[in-house]
């Protein structure tokens, strides 16, 4: 069943960005043109695929998605620019893992639609390669970033647009719970979807996951209406605390409080001390942690603030 909203007006939550996107849009399409390369960075599961996908749609253009991780070599990113029509969008996500060389073919298509490529090759006596520059249809690129910090400056530079998005409210992740329920055609209540919000981290990904084991709940016990009394129960059996906490960032804040008196602490100690990846840590687990107030990051660490200690003295009694 597919979640994903097609247009800006089905997009919920993030209306400043909504807003400049409308303008942006409406613009470009009057100018008859691409829209300018977009970034958009945000923890993940806050909808960044999702939204390149809504102005694909929005600009009645195709869109190819692809993530710089799985792209190998050089001529997958040609292979890409190649394939694109005019108007069409390429969306890279986690653009800032692309490699230095890779990032150099993106500056000229960016910048001027050109791809310098080179031909033919062949081994040794019959060596006859040579460097020619493809004109590209003008297209549109959008890269997503968890982190806009690691992205080159060369290639920051090079987009015109930059979107932040941050964490949803509450309200705005019952909205969106509401409208997956109607989509998985299962009634909810008022109380029922913002008490699935409440857990939700901020993250539209993680209000559906939840909605979609409540309703699995609810399905195998032959409910027919969700409301806060199943969800709670629900959120028993599948051990979903308070704020959404998982385990991940409960054995971090074990970490961080119980091994090392609540900080400072660096993040490569913190890093070998939970066994897990820095990136996941500075990425996901922290900007949450930081945004509910747990803890807060200072010049010589990490340090765990009263909320933190609050939470796990009530997990611990
Ligand atoms: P990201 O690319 O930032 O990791 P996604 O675009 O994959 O996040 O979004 C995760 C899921 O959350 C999507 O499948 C979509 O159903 C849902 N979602 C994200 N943003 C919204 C939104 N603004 N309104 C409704 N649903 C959303």
């Amino acid at each position: 069943m597919n979640l994903r909203p097609k247009t800006l007006s089905e997009y919920i939550g993030q209306e400043k960005i909504k807003k400049q996107l409308e303008m942006f849009i409406q613009s470009a399409k009057k100018r008859n043109s691409p829209l300018d390369h977009i970034i958009v960075t945000g923890p993940p599961g806050l909808g960044k695929t999702t939204l390149a996908s809504v102005i694909a749609n929005e600009m009645e253009v195709d869109i190819k998605i692809t993530s710089a991780p799985v792209i190998e070599k050089k001529g997958d990113i040609a292979g890409l620019l190649t394939s694109l029509k005019e108007g069409d969008i390429l969306f890279i996500d986690e653009i800032h893992r692309l490699p230095p060389a890779f990032e150099e073919i993106l500056y000229p298509a960016m910048e001027d639609f050109k791809l310098d490529i080179v031909i033919g090759g062949g081994s040794g006596k019959k060596r006859h390669s040579k460097a020619i520059t493809l004109t590209l249809n003008r297209f549109t690129l959008i890269g997503a970033t968890t982190r806009i910090g690691l992205l080159s400056t060369p290639l920051l530079s090079r987009f015109g647009i930059i979107l932040n998005m941050d964490y949803y409210s509450v309200e705005e992740l019952s909205e969106i719970v509401k409208r997956s329920a109607g989509i998985l055609g299962v009634d909810i209540d008022d109380d029922a979807s913002v008490y699935i919000a409440q857990h939700s981290r901020g993250t539209p990904r993680i209000a559906n996951r939840l909605l979609k084991r409540v309703y699995d709940y609810c399905v195998s016990q032959g409910y027919e209406k969700i409301d806060v009394d199943k969800v709670r129960y629900a959120f028993n059996i599948l051990s979903i605390k308070q704020y959404g906490i998982d385990d991940m960032m409960l054995k971090y804040l074990h970490t961080l409080i119980g091994r090392f008196g609540g900080g400072p602490v660096g993040i490569t100690t913190l890093s070998l001390a939970m066994n897990e990846d820095r990136r996941t840590i500075e990425e996901v687990i922290e900007p949450y942690l930081m945004k509910i107030g747990f803890i807060k990051r200072t010049k010589s660490g990490r340090v765990a603030l009263e909320e933190a200690y609050k939470f796990l003295e009530k997990g611990l009694s």
